[in-house]
C-alpha cells in the first residue's frame, strides 16, 4: 500500500479519480488511490476485446452528456470526445419503436399520424382519463406525462424488471430522467455536449491518475485495511455509505446488473447500440452493442453484444443503483448523521451519496468537494 501519503482515496471512479488529480495538481498533496477491483474507472471501466477488437463498457453503456460547461472543459484536459448521439429504441410486443417517447413511438403505437399539437392534445386527454392529479411517485409521474396506455406499454414492465419494486414506491425523478417529446428528435439526451472519450474511457482515467503526487493501489478493500487507515489525514470514501458503517442502521436498497456477454459472427447484431425490452415476461431489461458508440473506427468484422439482467445487489455483486424507496430515505438519513460525525472522512459519488446521478453531476461533486470543502482543510493544514 501506498506510503507517505497523505489522503486516501476509496474509489477509483470519477469522484475518487477527481479528487485524486485536483489535490495532485492543485494542491501539490500526495495521494493514495485504492480501489478492490484489478482496474481504474469504476463502472465507467472498458476495455478493448483481443477477438473482436470491440471495445466494451464492462458495467454497461456508458454515454458521457453534459451541459455543465465546466464539467465538459474539465474532462478535455483529458479527452477529445467522438460524435456519437445516442438513440435507443425499444421492442414491445416484437414490435420496436424509439424511446424516450416521442412523435414516431406515439404515432406507432397508436396507429396514427398526428401532427405535434394534435399529439399534444390526444396525449392530454389520455392523461385526463387516468385521473392522477398530483403525481408523487414514479407511477403517477409518467402518467401524468405520457397517459396510462404508454406507461403500461413501455416503462411498466421494464421498470418492474429494473427495480423489482412497486414503481408506486419508486422516486417521481427516476422518470424524468428520461424527455417526453412531441416532435420526431430521438435522442436520448438533451444535453448541449455528448459523445465517448476517443480512446475509451480507461485512456481517459489513466491520464487523470498520472501524477508523481498520485499512487494507485488495485485489488485492495478498504475494509481489510485496518489498522493502516489510521496514518490519514483525510479519507475520500466513494463506496457504499452503508457498508462504511458496516449496516448498523440496516442495509440501503441497491439494484445491480449481470451481463450475458456473446460474441458473433456477423458485423452488426440488432443496428444499433442499445436496444430495450419493455415486455415484463422477456427477463433481461437491454442489450448493448457497443461497437456502434465508435462510427469512427475501423468498421470490424464480428461484434460484441452484452444483455443486462437487473438484481439485487449483495455480497458478490457491487451496487450500480439507489432504489430510493420512502424507508430507503429514512436510512439514508440517519447514516447522513453518522457521516458528518466522521471528520476525518468525507463520503461522495453514487455510492456515497446513496444518489442516482450521472457521470458529469458525480464530477461537478467532486470538483465543488474539492474547491468548497478540501481547499478550506488544506488552508487550515488540516491535511
Ligand atoms: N425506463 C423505462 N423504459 C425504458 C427506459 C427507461 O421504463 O425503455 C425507466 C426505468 O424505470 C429506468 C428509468 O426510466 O430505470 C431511467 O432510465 P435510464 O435509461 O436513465 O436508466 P440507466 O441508463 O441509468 O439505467
Amino acid at each position: 500500500m501506498c506510503k507517505n501519503s497523505d489522503v486516501l482515496i476509496v474509489g477509483a471512479g470519477f469522484f475518487g479519480a477527481v479528487i485524486a488529480e485536483r489535490l495532485a495538481v492543485d494542491s501539490g498533496i500526495k495521494v493514495c488511490v485504492i480501489d478492490k477491483r484489478p482496474h481504474i474507472g469504476g463502472n465507467c471501466y472498458s476495455s478493448v476485446d483481443d477477438e473482436t477488437g470491440v471495445e466494451c463498457h464492462h458495467y454497461g453503456s456508458h454515454i458521457f452528456h453534459t451541459s455543465n460547461e465546466r464539467c465538459w472543459n474539465y474532462l478535455l484536459n483529458f479527452t477529445q470526445f467522438n460524435a456519437y448521439r445516442h438513440v435507443v429504441h425499444t421492442k414491445y410486443r416484437n414490435q420496436v419503436y424509439t424511446m424516450p417517447i416521442n412523435l414516431g413511438t406515439i404515432n406507432a403505437f397508436y396507429g396514427c399520424n398526428l401532427t405535434p399539437s394534435d399529439a399534444a392534445s390526444f396525449i392530454r386527454h389520455e392523461v385526463e382519463r387516468s385521473d392522477v392529479k398530483h403525481p408523487v411517485n414514479l407511477e403517477e409521474k409518467a402518467i401524468s406525462l405520457i397517459g396510462r396506455p404508454l406507461y403500461d406499454a413501455f416503462i411498466k414492465g421494464y421498470t418492474l424488471k429494473q427495480w423489482e419494486t412497486d414503481p408506486r414506491e419508486l422516486p417521481a425523478d427516476v422518470i424524468t430522467r428520461l424527455p417526453m417529446r412531441f416532435d420526431y428528435n430521438t435522442r436520448y439526451f438533451d444535453d448541449v455536449h455528448e459523445g465517448i472519450p476517443l480512446n475509451g474511457y480507461s485512456r481517459l482515467f489513466e491520464r487523470m491518475l498520472d501524477h508523481p503526487n498520485i499512487e494507485v493501489c488495485l485489488n485492495t478493500n478498504f475494509f481489510d485495511l485496518g489498522e493502516r487507515c489510521k496514518n490519514y489525514e483525510l479519507i475520500v470514501y466513494s463506496g457504499p455509505i452503508d457498508q462504511y458503517f458496516n449496516y448498523s442502521e440496516g442495509r440501503l436498497n441497491w439494484r445491480t446488473v449481470r451481463f450475458d456477454m456473446q460474441r458473433h459472427d456477423c458485423s452488426d447484431y440488432q443496428g444499433c447500440s442499445v436496444m430495450n425490452y419493455a415486455d415484463s415476461w422477456i427477463p433481461f431489461t437491454r442489450i448493448h452493442e457497443f461497437k456502434h458508440f465508435h462510427p469512427e473506427r475501423q468498421q470490424l468484422q464480428s461484434t460484441i453484444t452484452y444483455t443486462e439482467y437487473p438484481q439485487a445487489a449483495s455480497q458478490n455483486w457491487d451496487p450500480f443503483y439507489p432504489v430510493n424507496t420512502p424507508r430507503d430515505l429514512e436510512l439514508l438519513q440517519k447514516y447522513n448523521v453518522l457521516a458528518q460525525q466522521e471528520n476525518r472522512v468525507i463520503f461522495g459519488g453514487r455510492l456515497g451519496y446513496y444518489r442516482y446521478i450521472d457521470m458529469d453531476d458525480t464530477i461537478m461533486a467532486a470538483l465543488d468537494c474539492y474547491e468548497n470543502e478540501i481547499r478550506s482543510r488544506i488552508a487550515l493544514r488540516l491535511i
